[in-house]
């Protein structure tokens, strides 16, 4: 049976748009690619890109406070929103269109609509109009989710964040994870008044505990005014901003509710029902390691598969679809020893188990230090920066690798390849220090803090 395309990816994102480009520009696939709103998807239009670039505009009046106690004449400073909104705005159209231009120069057949699945060979464009396809990619990755409290209308969710008039005078942030952790430093470097409300008994869940309560007590002392053990129970609008009525019986004013408690897959009304396409529990479509589905003709990648949700897993995943079947090199990519990085303020970056998920596996060494680094000791700035290690007793290989600590996500970068080469602790040891860095505690640490 002839084809309309050999490949019709739904969604330009990370995932959808890397499986497209491998597919047609290196191993000839005739691709179509429906995208329902910008190129580039989560990552680059409301997602990590906008987010880093508010992370390096909110990191300034540290800069500035910095330089005067350095001895520099720093003058008056003010923020602009609006200048900055701007810049970034020309920027995330810039990348959208290299997005698009990648495509096209792979050869790639853009459809900027919605596109819903007919059957197991078939989509459906907005228009009405029809293709079939040999294979079919679900790329559609995912979206904020906002409990259903009373007022749960006032509050904006991180898609919003990019596009505010002004900058709010009071933000609350409500969520725990990263994204609410990374928001609530934004706007706190901005100048906003920032609390944090999160039900949980610690922000960050799933990462290292210690590295969690260091990263917390940094942005406690930053200004962020965080509160665990606490969630909303309804927003009402004011004549002044939006009262929060919180579990704890507080009443407060904002000017701004974000809410960033988590995010769900985007499969409603995709035509998947009836499909035979295996939907998990927390929505996300079951793919097997080479993201095939239930239907052997339908496939999906990214946060929509909900394996680990970050860019650079839905680009390795969609590339490792593209060349298992279209390049006859079966390719599974491999979820274990994922790094990733916070941008709170310290970052946080991690890879591997943490000390609490590593001791319930096997008998484990820790080695780990807290100390003033030396551009901020200087100047008698209290902060600390934080290096952990977890390593197995038995094999000695360097189970986990946790930084809290300004730029830890490049750090961490490198400490993954070693970690995932399998470096034991002694490794570690036999490497020669960098100094003076804050990262040569990484190789000097020689005892450890417990035995477990
Ligand atoms: P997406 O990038 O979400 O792309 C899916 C695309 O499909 C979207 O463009 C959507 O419009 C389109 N679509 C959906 N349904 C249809 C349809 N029926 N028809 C046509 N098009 C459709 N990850 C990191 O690694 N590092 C970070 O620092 C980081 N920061 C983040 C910050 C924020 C605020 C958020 C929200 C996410 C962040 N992430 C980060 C996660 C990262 O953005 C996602 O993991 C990544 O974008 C997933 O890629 P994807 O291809 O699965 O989906």
């Amino acid at each position: 049976m002839a084809f309309d395309y050999d490949l019709f990816v739904i969604g330009g994102g990370s995932g959808g748009v890397r499986a497209a480009r491998i597919a047609s520009g290196e191993w000839g696939a005739k691709v179509g690619l429906a995208e329902e709103s910008r190129m580039g998807g989560t990552c680059v239009i409301r997602g990590c890109v906008p987010k880093k670039l508010m992370v390096f505009a909110s990191g300034f009046p540290g800069i500035f406070e910095e330089a005067r106690a350095y001895g520099w004449e720093v003058g008056a400073t003010r923020f602009d929103w609006t200048a900055f909104r701007t810049r970034l705005e020309s920027e995330l159209n810039r990348l959208e269109e290299a997005y698009r231009n990648t495509l096209k120069t792979a050869g790639v057949t853009i459809h900027d609509t919605r596109a819903t699945l007919v059957d197991a060979h078939r989509v459906r464009l907005a228009s009405g109009e029809e293709f079939s396809a040999k294979h079919i990619l679900i790329a559609t990755g995912g979206r904020p989710f906002v409990p259903d409290i009373p007022g749960a209308e006032l509050a904006v969710t991180s898609n919003e964040m990019f596009h505010l008039e002004s900058l709010p005078k009071r933000a609350l942030v409500v969520g725990g994870g990263y994204i609410a952790s990374e928001f609530a430093c934004i706007l706190n470097g901005m100048g906003v008044e920032v609390s944090q409300y999160y039900r949980g008994a610690q922000i960050l869940r799933g990462f290292d505990d210690e590295a969690r309560g260091h990263v917390a007590n940094a942005m406690q002392a930053s200004g962020v005014d965080i509160h665990c053990g606490t969630d909303l129970m309804r927003l009402e609008k004011t004549e002044g901003g939006i009262r929060a009525v919180a579990t704890d019986g507080s009443e407060r004013e904002f000017d701004l509710v974000m809410y960033a408690t988590g995010r769900r897959p985007n499969v409603e009304n995709l035509g998947l029902d009836g499909l035979g396409v295996e939907i998990g529990r927390k929505g996300q479509i079951v793919v097997d390691r080479f993201s095939q589905t239930a239907v052997p003709s339908i496939f999906a990648v990214g946060d929509v598969t909900g394996r680990i949700n970050l860019t650079p897993v839905a680009i390795r995943e969609g590339h490792a679809f593209a060349d298992t079947v279209f390049g006859s090199k079966p390719t599974a990519f491999d979820h274990e020893l994922v790094a990733s990085a916070v941008f709170t303020q310290p970052e946080l970056g991690s890879i591997g188990l943490s000390e609490e998920a590593a001791r319930e596996q096997e008998p484990i060494e820790v080695y780990a230090t807290a100390f003033r680094p030396m551009k901020t000791a200087f100047i008698g700035k209290p902060d600390r920066v934080m290096m952990k290690l977890i390593v197995s007793k038995a094999t000695r290989k360097v189970l986990g690798c946790h930084i809290v600590a300004p730029e830890a996500g490049e750090m961490i970068q490198l400490a993954a390849i070693a970690i995932r080469m399998g470096a034991t602790k002694e490794d570690f040891d036999r490497t020669c220090a960098v100094h003076p860095t804050m990262s040569e505690e990484l190789v000097t640490m020689r005892k450890p803090v417990r035995t477990i």
